[in-house]
This record gives C-alpha cells, sequence and structure tokens, in this order.
C-alpha cells in the first residue's frame, strides 16, 4: 500500500483502477505525393488495421459491459466505414498531399460541422470523428496510441498533467477521476475537473512514477490523498465514506428550486461557470441563477483553426437559449498564459502569465477579436447577454476593448442586423492595478467580475500552475481581502453591481467574508452551486458585516480562516 499528497481540486472519492496516460506524438509534415495510387493503398490499409483494433475493443466492450458501452466503438466503426468521408480524403490526396494531410483536412471539416449543430446526437458525432481520425492518423505513423476512447472499464487517470482539451474529452462513464503530477487548485484542469464534477488531485510530483498502469486506486478529491493498492479494511471505509458524500449531495438538491437569499433576506446571485455550451445543462440542473463566467476560449481548443463567425454564433446563441432570461456573462477570448492554440503562432515567452495573454492578443489582432464581438452582438437577441474583457489593466485598453465592440454593433446595425440595446458590458478585474482603481473603471462600466484565480496570482506573484509555490494561493491573505474590498466598495460607489468568478467565489471560508463586503453574484463551478446556496442560507450579513473591522485587523490568511471558522461559520437566524 502506497499513500501520496496532492493538492485537493476536486471533491468527492473514486475508487477504480489506474490508467497511465502516456500522449503519442500524432506530429506529422505536410507533403506533396506524386504516386497518388500508392497513397491511397497506404490509407486504406491503415483502416483495416485501425477496425481490427476498434472491432476487438467493441467485442471486450460488449461482453465486459453490455452492448449499450459497447454502442459507442460501434459509431467509431461506421466512422470508421463512411464511404463519404472516404471519398472526400482520397479525393484531397489526389490533390497531390499525403494521406496525414488529407484526413487531417477532411475531419478537421466534419468535427467542425458536427460541433456547431444545435443538436447533442450531431455534437457527439463530431467526438467521435476526432477519435478516429487520431486513431487512423496513429495508424498511418505506425505510433501506438493509448486512445481514452477504448477505455471500457472505471478508471482514474494517472498523468503528467492534462490540457484543457484532453480534460473536455474525457468520457465521464468511465473515468471516474484523475491525479496529475503537475498544477494548482486554479489550473485549467482543476477547474475542468470541477465542472465536470469528477475527483481530482493534482500537483502530486510524482504519481506517474509511483502508480503503475492497472494498480487498484483510491482518490479523495476533497483532501488531496490517493491510496494505492489499499487493504480490504481501508477500501470499505472509503466506500463508507463514498456513500455518505453522495448522500449528501442528495440533500442539497431541495436547494435547486430556492432563491439565493441570506437568513436575513438579503438577495444574491449564484452562478455558475462554463467552458462550452453543453456545461450549461450542469448549471440549470444544479439550480444556477445564471452563467457569471463562459470562458469562451475552450470554442477555439482542441481544433486545427481559428472558430467562424458563424460556429461562435450557434455556440453563443445555444447557450443564451438555454439560459432563458437569466444572465449569461461571456467573457471574450482569454488565450494566452497556459492555454495555448495550437493554430496561432504564438512567440514562446519567458513569463506567458505575464505576456502577451487575453484582451492583449486581441487588441493585437483584432480581425479575431472583431469575428468573436460580432458573433456575440448577433447572438444578443436570443437571451440576457452580458460582455465582459479579461485581464484589463489599463483604462485605455478598457475603453480600446469597447470602442471595437462598438464600431461591430454599428458596422452591424447599418446592415440590419438586429442587436440587443440592453447588452451590459463589463470587465474582469484580475490584475491589481484594476483592483486598486476599481472606482474609476467602474464609472465606465456596467459591471465589474472579481477573477481570483489570477488577482491571487498577481498579487502574491506567484505561479498558479507551479505546484511549488501553491502555498502562495492564498484566498484569505490580507491584501487579497483588501482588494477585493476596494473593488466591490469601488463598483459600488458608481451603483453598478459586482461578481466574483474566481474560484475563491465557491470557496466556504471566503464566502462569509464576501458575504458581508456585499458581493452581488458568486460564480463558481455548478458543482458548488447547491452548496454555496445552502451555506448562505445558513448566514445573516447584517450580523457577518460587525465581524469585518476585526477581520481586516488580521494579518494572516491562516488567522483569517481560524477566525471564520470560530466566529462566522455559525452565524445564522437562530442567533
Ligand atoms: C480568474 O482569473 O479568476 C478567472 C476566472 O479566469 P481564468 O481562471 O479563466 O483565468
Ligand atoms: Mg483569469
Amino acid at each position: 500500500m502506497l499513500e501520496l499528497k496532492g493538492i485537493a481540486v476536486s471533491n468527492g472519492i473514486a475508487i477504480a483502477t489506474a490508467y497511465c496516460i502516456i500522449e503519442p506524438d500524432l506530429s506529422f509534415e505536410k507533403s506533396s505525393i506524386q504516386d497518388t495510387d500508392k497513397e491511397k493503398v497506404r490509407l486504406r490499409n491503415a483502416i483495416v488495421n485501425a477496425k481490427v483494433e476498434l472491432e476487438e475493443i467493441r467485442n471486450q466492450a460488449k461482453t465486459k459491459l453490455g452492448d449499450e458501452k459497447a454502442a459507442i466503438f460501434q459509431a467509431h466503426l461506421l466512422v470508421l466505414e463512411d464511404p463519404e468521408m472516404l471519398g472526400m480524403i482520397e479525393s484531397k490526396i489526389d490533390e497531390g498531399i499525403n494521406a496525414e494531410s488529407a484526413l487531417d483536412e477532411i475531419s478537421t471539416m466534419f468535427i467542425g460541422m458536427f460541433e456547431t449543430m444545435n443538436n447533442d446526437y450531431m455534437k457527439e458525432r463530431a467526438a467521435d470523428i476526432r477519435d478516429v481520425s487520431k486513431r487512423l492518423l496513429a495508424k498511418l505513423l505506425n505510433v501506438e496510441f493509448p486512445d481514452y476512447s477504448h477505455l471500457n472499464e472505471e478508471v482514474i487517470i494517472i498523468a503528467e498533467d492534462l490540457t484543457p482539451s484532453m480534460t473536455a474529452q474525457l468520457n465521464k462513464t468511465y473515468v471516474k477521476g484523475f491525479v496529475t503530477n503537475i498544477g494548482g487548485r486554479t489550473s485549467h484542469s482543476a477547474i475542468l475537473a470541477r465542472t465536470m464534477d469528477i475527483p481530482a488531485v493534482v500537483g502530486t510530483k510524482t504519481a506517474t512514477n509511483d502508480i503503475l498502469h492497472g494498480a487498484s486506486v483510491i482518490l479523495d478529491g476533497s483532501k488531496g490523498v490517493i491510496i494505492v493498492d489499499a487493504s480490504d479494511e481501508i477500501t470499505a471505509t472509503y466506500q463508507l465514506a463514498q456513500q455518505v458524500y453522495n448522500d449528501e449531495r442528495k440533500l442539497l438538491e431541495r436547494y435547486k428550486e430556492s432563491p439565493s437569499v441570506s437568513a436575513d433576506g438579503y438577495h444574491v446571485e449564484i452562478a455558475g461557470n462554463i467552458g462550452k455550451p453543453a456545461d450549461v445543462e450542469a448549471v440549470l440542473s444544479n439550480g444556477g441563477d445564471g452563467v457569471g463566467l463562459f470562458r469562451t476560449e475552450f470554442l477555439y481548443m482542441d481544433r486545427e483553426e481559428l472558430p467562424t463567425e458563424e460556429e461562435q454564433f450557434i455556440a453563443y446563441k445555444t447557450v443564451l437559449e438555454k439560459m432563458k432570461e437569466k444572465p449569461t456573462v461571456v467573457r471574450t477570448l482569454d488565450i494566452g498564459g497556459d492555454k495555448e492554440l495550437s493554430y496561432l503562432k504564438m512567440d514562446k515567452e519567458m513569463n506567458p502569465f505575464l505576456g502577451h495573454r487575453a484582451i492583449r492578443l486581441c487588441l493585437d489582432d483584432t480581425k479575431m477579436f472583431r469575428t468573436q464581438l460580432r458573433a456575440l452582438l448577433r447572438a444578443s437577441v436570443y437571451g440576457n447577454l452580458k460582455i465582459m474583457f479579461p485581464m484589463i489593466a489599463t483604462l485605455e485598453e478598457f475603453r480600446q476593448a469597447k470602442e471595437l465592440l462598438e464600431e461591430e454593433r454599428q458596422n452591424l446595425l447599418v446592415s440590419g442586423v438586429k442587436v440587443s440595446h440592453t447588452i451590459e458590458i463589463g470587465m474582469m478585474v484580475e490584475i491589481p492595478s484594476s483592483a486598486v482603481i476599481a472606482d474609476k473603471f467602474a464609472e465606465e462600466a456596467d459591471f465589474l467580475s472579481i477573477g481570483t484565480n489570477d488577482l491571487i496570482q498577481y498579487t502574491l506573484a506567484a505561479d498558479r500552475m507551479n505546484e511549488k509555490v501553491s502555498y502562495l494561493y492564498q484566498p484569505y491573505h490580507p491584501a487579497i481581502l483588501r482588494l477585493v474590498k476596494m473593488v466591490i466598495e469601488g463598483a459600488h460607489k458608481e451603483g453598478k453591481w459586482v461578481g466574483m468568478c474566481g474560484e475563491m467565489a465557491g470557496d466556504e471560508v471566503a464566502i462569509p467574508i464576501l458575504l458581508a463586503l456585499g458581493l452581488d453574484e458568486f460564480s463558481m463551478s455548478a458543482s458548488s452551486i447547491l452548496h454555496t446556496r445552502a451555506q448562505i442560507a445558513q448566514l445573516s450579513k447584517e450580523q457577518l458585516a460587525q465581524h469585518l473591522d476585526e477581520i481586516f485587523k488580521l494579518k494572516t490568511a491562516n488567522e483569517v480562516s481560524k477566525y471564520v471558522k470560530l466566529h462566522l461559520s455559525s452565524i445564522n437566524k437562530q442567533q
């Protein structure tokens, strides 16, 4: 038996077999081909080999898990046998390019087409095509392909790191949790684990060395503990804990329909963070009051080229229609930092988190930015859209972004396209400079949303991806509390509402302080919404506010945490 410790990033307990991921290198060069017939034979051989592999996996899944679970592999086989797709790849080869490039071009086109359809079945087809073409590419390149679509038993993924796009592809039916060597509480794979609502532990440093493929693993995502090859007794204890956790989650369901209101009648909004249109379902099924952050960069990931205006329009429209009149805050593209786009030539930077990311990049590449703005404006008539810009450091940046938006609005109106007249325009406060002059920004913004993941990283100068400095992720650090207070007061002075969409918004210890300070909107992973609503229902804002002076005298995050646990968690209507 072996016990490992890491950073607890997504609650819950998983008990399953270890699945160690080694990503294959599927890179290839586009080249010209003279003998196109020979190239087509190469393609057909790859298809035959991929089919044999898939049939074997499907048969295994059928015996082990039944017809329903085997259906996914049947769908993959159908893609491989699709004459239309094969014909198009062969036509591309006839133009004189190698099979790898032809396959890549055609599958990307199909994936793009299916992904934007407003139909879950079609979206699943896009995922099928993606998996199949990767498998086929591996065959063409003679590379071993440990792809997770052939998972046919419940596993816990063990990896160096999971890129956001890898995480987004994980199939929840089989992936019960994940463990990584690197990362911190606010790295994007951690955020996605919470969005998917699967337990996860990151930053273990050595998990890929210590855990063997196929070992039995217990993962406690609430405590950051991983136990490998546990005794029967320990396994039984965790099975019980898993049951208790699941029962508690069920109990919270009664808060689904209730308003988000404190014990003394103060209304707040508890919203969900999403990364793609499908995530809206979890926000709604957890009773979210709105979407407080749509991280649109995920629409740009896991593909080979920029999404078109039309593709984006459909994605935004889908979200807005599903959310109906509920507020939906869409953040414009926040790429850079730990989120790269393979197809966008981004220079290697010494300090990517301090570099050319988010609004900085968009204000440079205005063609790309304007495409997104147009898609958003066109979608605005389908719901209650609010737009916010990420990583604003100066008023000039904010004004410039607003100006571009206004120009696109005028262009659309001139061409007769309908645009909502009530879109609120806000910004994220995630850089200390903007927090300090939040009142100035609030004069020109309709709302502010505090992005604590970055605000903490920049204030404490601690890379949010680096597990060695993860102890500096301190949401209760007095400096952070002061900055948050400045932002809330600055916004309120100008009569504007202020939200928080960083992870701190769903943090049990921070919530009483944020409520006392008058935060208007709390936006978090969908899986935290009900818990937060239940917590706020027990708290009296007025009584909490009486403790603020004391809290702001405290000197360390630890002191704040102790104070809250001792005095504030129990302030409720009974007192
Ligand atoms: C943040 O920085 O708090 C935030 C919400 O943005 P992201 O985590 O996407 O950088
Ligand atoms: Mg951020």
